[in-house]
């Protein structure tokens, strides 16, 4: 394996508020090192008074691409010049291709979540039912993912419930054959529709630190065997939402996997390379 920075070298990298704690350069990075890549991935973190700037900053440095995290993936749609079928009905975008000056919007955590579920969680989406905490940028990537495959009923359950009604109102009617059903967090109709389900998903960011001891589901009977229980939060690597559903004998996943699918199918934009997805997340695994 060989480093190689020179003059040619092309940059990628992620912009965000806090970007400090991303695993991105870092998976990034050790693609970049294992196929010995003129590349290089760094993270820029960027205020929301110069989000503008940066964007425009990609084209005059001729940046080749970003990745988009917290807080600005819905809002960075308006500086771009394209944006992504998926990603336009979806209205966030994790993924910014600069080509000779042009920017598209895509949104990659789409196949990274559906990519995780089939492959790492063993899961057939088609005619299943799910439930969904959370109703923000992450839990709209989700529920586009399950109803591209065609499951039968989403349930999602958010604290703000406007923010859920928005989802099904954007996305339902480009998928008829599903449905979606919303509700408030705190209400009477979660013990039933878990107790349904087959798959159950935080797309909350209940569980990350600093509050740790936090969960979205405090009522740790409602998990069961029959569930797959789906934490996008990958820090801790087990959240206190997965241990209890463990402990219920539920079959559990964490955010991991997704990070490292959504990275790969954003440096195959950036770079037209595609590794193995198997292997980057062995490697990642390793070094977390
Ligand atoms: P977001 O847009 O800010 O949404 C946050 C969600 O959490 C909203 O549904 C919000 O409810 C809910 N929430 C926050 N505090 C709450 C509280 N005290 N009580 C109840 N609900 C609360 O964030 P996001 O981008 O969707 O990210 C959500 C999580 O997914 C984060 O943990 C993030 O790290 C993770 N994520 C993982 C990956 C991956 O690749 N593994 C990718 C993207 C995101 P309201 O709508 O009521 O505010």
């Amino acid at each position: 394996m060989k480093r190689e920075i020179n003059g040619k070298a092309k940059i990628i990298g992620i912009i965000g508020k806090n970007t400090e704690n991303s695993l991105s350069p870092l998976i990034h990075n050790q693609i970049i090192l294992k196929y010995s890549l003129n590349f290089c991935y760094l993270p820029f973190k960027v205020t929301e008074n110069d989000l503008s700037q940066a964007i425009q900053g990609i084209r005059a440095l001729s940046i080749k691409g970003v990745n988009v995290t917290f807080p600005y993936k819905e809002k960075v749609i308006e500086f771009l010049d394209e944006v992504e079928e998926s990603a336009r009905r979806i209205g966030a975008v994790n993924t910014i291709v600069n080509n000779k000056g042009i920017l598209t919007g895509y949104n990659t955590d789409v196949i990274g979540f559906k990519k995780s579920l089939q492959e790492d969680g063993k899961f057939v989406i088609k005619e299943k039912k799910a439930v969904i905490l959370g109703a923000g940028g992450a839990a709209r990537a989700v529920v586009y993912a399950l109803l591209e495959e065609e499951i039968e009923e989403i349930c999602i359950f958010n604290r703000t419930l406007e923010k859920a009604k928005k989802i099904k109102q954007n996305l339902s009617s480009f998928f008829p054959k599903s449905r979606i059903i919303v509700f408030p967090l705190e209400g009477e109709d979660l013990k039933d529709k878990i107790e349904k389900a087959h798959l159950l998903v935080n797309a909350t960011s209940l569980g990350m630190p600093p509050r740790v001891d936090n969960t979205p589901l405090p009522d740790e009977k409602l998990f069961h065997p029959n569930l797959l229980v789906y934490d996008l939060i990958y820090h801790p690597v087990r959240t206190l939402f997965l241990r209890q559903a463990e402990r219920a004998g539920a079959k559990i996943i964490n955010g991991l996997p997704m990070l490292v699918y959504q990275g790969i199918e954003s440096f195959y934009l950036w770079t037209g390379l595609k590794p193995e997805g198997e292997e980057v997340l062995e490697i990642i695994k390793r070094s977390v």
